[in-house]
């Protein structure tokens, strides 16, 4: 029997981020995919233009639709876009809190457009973080959750991951891209203990997307079954390979020089 993973999350139709990546890495890990949108944005490997939100009503109806006739063996959310869909994320997945959930805290894009109002941060807090079974930030996002400032060192990575786990998701997955450093390392912080994933950079413009792709990859994983630690190696070396390929993709127009 197929696993499958659900995403919440916003729509990228440029097919880096957002719901379109969520699927392309749900089919690349085996399982089936499925989505409940949040909000469309125009966008593409420039930046956003334009975001619509979905209302939280339908954000709802989309998710329980699901629910009431599918089996899911694992959620990822995504770009949640305000305080009112955030709410309406946590009363849909109240009753399915034993499906393991990936909690991506997408906050800005890295063209800067913000993709999470800053009033919604209490709400993503209070009610989304205790559903985490895995929590994926990265430092800025780390950082404003917990309202400190970005860590700059592994001390201050671990410091910070363990103040998350106290806000209630059973994993942090603390990402270290953000470091000032030759290495990009992760940091994985459950109640049994602590492991980093050491990670060489790669040298690449074409990022676009790779939180969305380690979050659903996560899930995807974690519908199979395995354990976080497994969860985390797995969908780690997976984004490893998709980012060591993105330049020969040759998507986007900051791609031009390449072809002349
Ligand atoms: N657009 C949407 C809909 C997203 O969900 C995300 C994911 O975080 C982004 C854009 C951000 O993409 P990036 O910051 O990787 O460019």
């Amino acid at each position: 029997m197929i696993a499958t993973a659900l995403s919440i999350a916003g729509s990228d139709p440029s097919g880096g981020a957002g719901i379109q990546a969520d699927l392309k890495a749900f089919s690349a890990r085996g399982v089936y995919g499925m989505t409940a949108l949040t909000a469309l944005t125009a966008q593409n490997t420039q930046g956003v233009s334009g975001v619509h939100l979905v209302p939280p009503s339908f954000v709802a109806d989309q998710i329980a639709s699901i629910f009431d006739d599918i089996r899911v063996d694992a959620v990822k959310i995504g770009m949640i876009a305000n305080a009112d869909i955030a709410a309406a994320v946590a009363d849909a997945l109240h009753s399915h809190k034993d499906v393991p959930i990936v909690l991506d805290p997408v906050m800005i894009a890295k063209g800067g457009h913000p993709l999470l109002e800053p009033e919604a941060m209490e709400m993503v807090r209070t009610r989304l973080l205790p559903l985490a079974h895995m929590l994926t930030p990265n430092l800025p996002e780390a950082a404003a959750l917990l309202g400190q400032t970005e860590a700059k060192t592994r001390d201050e990575m671990l410091a910070q991951g363990k103040a998350l786990l106290a806000l209630g998701p059973k994993a942090i997955l603390m990402k270290g891209g953000h470091l000032d450093s030759e290495e990009s390392p992760d940091l994985l912080v459950t109640e049994d203990g602590v492991s980093w994933f050491e990670a060489e950079r790669i040298n690449t413009v074409n990022t676009h997307g790779t939180g969305c792709t380690l979050s659903a990859a996560l899930a995807a994983e974690l519908a199979k079954e395995k354990d976080p630690a497994a969860a985390v190696a797995a969908a780690k070396s997976y984004l490893a390979g998709a980012v060591a390929m993105a330049d020969d993709l040759n998507v986007g127009s900051h791609n031009k020089d390449k072809t002349g």
